[in-house]
């Protein structure tokens, strides 16, 4: 290791190291020095393993294809949770404390990107509401002293009262909860400055494109820098593949006969004008026709409406929402809103590509995921 690339955090009292231009961290990769990691990879997933590897004072190249965060984690639908839907499987519920638990670290952590949000539930049957303030309550006791806040039963009034737009005709009283909002192209941004800070090198537009192997053991990758064309050799000690529904591309470097390990579940979003939830607080939507929860939640003076599942045979740099989901989402939503609304209400619409584990008999996108429990992030 060469000392210019001996990167440790700064001692306390001393000042902070500075972040390296990319013009810098790219004079690094050009010394051909021997890296402790190389991530690849700059979503959450990628960032916050330089952010760890480069506090522990490994040295630290993170290298993105795109923009950091161009991927899934600026197109998720904002939400800091435990993951509700997963309630209805005790199985989960260890997954579920545990996602609530981190809820509270990153708002603890970030409270300018991360904060609390109020969710109504409406219930428009009778049942709807003792069954779901059961449920909802659990969720809230598993927080323990995470908790955001107490969930309560609300009569119809009070219902419509704390969720302004919301349908009254039938409306039979809601539940109201917790939960956690964030900015999430904002919080990688963060993180990735944060492993900057700590000395990490992290390259934008500049996708790995070969990956060697000597005698069994991977020595080096080679990254193709976008604004130049030019390529370079990057040797290290140990790669992590965090590209998410991009993983296959990255394996098969490899071995181009390694099996596909995962697949893309498209989820897209729709945004609507504010005026259709005025208030401050969100909506659950507890069952859509194709048995998913729903979430209409205010988003920078917007309303944001998702999200959808839908098989996607390969990734997509940007993959994009159909006119079949803008449906769905208009039509499930209409459902529950007050204020009629149709396609020339639709503001913008976008989509991320969930990465799943692919179940090795096929089967569902939902059996897939459900094998995934230790990955929470990708559980929305
Ligand atoms: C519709 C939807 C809604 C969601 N909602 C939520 C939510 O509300 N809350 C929540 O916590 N989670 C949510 N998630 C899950 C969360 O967004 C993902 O788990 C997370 O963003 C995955 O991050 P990642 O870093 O693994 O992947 P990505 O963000 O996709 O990052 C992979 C990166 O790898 C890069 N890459 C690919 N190939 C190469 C290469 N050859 N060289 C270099 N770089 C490469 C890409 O450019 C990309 O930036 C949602 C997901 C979806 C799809």
């Amino acid at each position: 290791m060469t000392d210019a690339l001996k990167t440790k955090t700064a001692p306390e009292g001393e000042k902070a190291l500075k972040p390296l231009s990319r013009a810098e961290a790219l004079a690094r990769v050009k010394a051909d020095p021997l890296w402790d990691v190389v991530v690849v990879g700059g979503g959450a997933t990628g960032a916050g393993i330089a952010v760890d590897a480069a506090s522990r004072g490994l040295s630290t190249l993170l290298l993105d294809a795109q923009d950091f965060s161009a991927g899934t984690s600026s197109r998720s639908t904002k939400l800091i949770h435990g993951g509700v839907r997963y309630m209805k499987n005790p199985r989960d519920w260890g997954l579920v404390t545990e996602a609530l638990h981190e809820r509270k670290v990153l708002i603890n952590n970030a409270p300018h990107l991360v904060h609390p949000e109020t969710f109504v539930l409406p219930c428009f049957k009778k049942w709807e509401r003792e069954i779901y303030t059961v449920g909802l309550a659990l969720y809230d006791m598993m927080a323990g002293k995470a908790s955001l806040g107490r969930t309560k039963s609300l009569k119809a009034d009070a219902a419509a009262a704390r969720l302004p737009g919301v349908r009254t005709e039938g409306l039979m009283g809601g539940v109201e909860f917790f939960d956690g909002q964030f900015d999430d192209a904002r919080l990688n941004i963060a993180l990735i400055r944060t492993a900057n800070q700590h000395g990490a090198a992290c390259l934008n537009y500049m996708p790995v494109t070969a990956i060697e192997r000597t005698g069994g053991w991977i020595q080096s990758l080679t990254a193709t820098d976008k604004e130049t064309g030019e390529s370079c050799r990057i040797r290290t000690r140990m790669i992590f593949n965090c590209t998410g529904v991009w993983t296959d591309s990255i394996r098969r470097m490899v071995d181009p006969d390694a099996p596909s390990i995962v697949r893309c579940s498209r989820g897209s979003h729709i945004l609507l004008d504010r005026s259709f939830l005025p208030g401050d607080s969100g909506m659950l939507i507890p069952k859509t026709r194709d048995g998913r929860v729903l979430f209409c939640i205010p988003w920078h003076g917007m309303t944001i409406v998702g999200t959808t599942d839908v098989e996607q045979r390969e990734p997509d740099w940007n993959p994009q929402a159909t006119e079949e989901e803008i449906s769905f989402l208009l039509e499930t939503a209409a459902g529950y809103l007050a204020k009629p609304v149709s396609r020339a209400d639709v503001k913008a619409s976008f989509a991320g590509l969930r990465p799943l584990l692919r179940a090795p008999e096929g089967g569902s996108t939902a059996k897939a995921r459900a094998s995934m429990r230790s990955f929470p992030n990708s559980a929305t």
